[in-house]
């Protein structure tokens, strides 16, 4: 199939199998519209297919985050939340964090300037320090709208 994810490779290439578990989470995570727990993942993957437990939820995220498909947050919640890595290469994403609630506002309209920017900082980050970046994550702390109250 020529429009698969690019994780499709990565898993294969790794060895792992897509098993229906694995394809499950893959896609709950891929129609997610938030960052969701392992929790929220496990009451629609169990709706999806009874037979999936918690543990092969978690298992599966474990794997996943591992071959660098998935990304892990704590923000301090007590509990982690995940969501798709973006495909390599790509646009990307980045997050503006409210340290109130805890709500997470992706972020992806990055100005040619910001890329320019982004770039200049990689490049020195690579002569500096002799280091070949595949890919970078930003993350803005602050206080958002609804929780300033004006
Ligand atoms: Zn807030
Ligand atoms: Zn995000």
């Amino acid at each position: 199939m020529k429009d698969q994810p690019w994780w499709y490779g990565r898993l294969k290439e790794s060895g792992a199998r897509l098993t229906e578990p694995r394809e499950i989470v893959l896609e709950i995570l891929r129609s997610a519209r938030e960052h969701l727990t392992a929790t929220d993942i496990y009451i629609q993957a169990h709706r999806m297919k009874p037979s999936i437990g918690l543990t092969t939820v978690y298992r599966t995220l474990e794997l996943l985050i591992k071959l660098g498909i998935v990304q892990k947050f704590e923000l301090g919640e007590g509990k982690a939340r995940f969501e798709l890595v973006d495909k390599p290469g790509g646009e990307g994403h980045h997050h503006l964090v409210c340290l109130k609630c805890r709500k997470i506002i992706d972020y992806s309209d990055i100005s040619n300037d910001e890329k320019e920017f982004l770039s200049r900082v990689e490049d020195r980050l690579k002569k500096k320090y002799d280091f070949k970046i595949l890919d970078h994550l930003m993350w803005f702390y602050g206080v958002c709208r609804e929780c300033r109250g004006s």
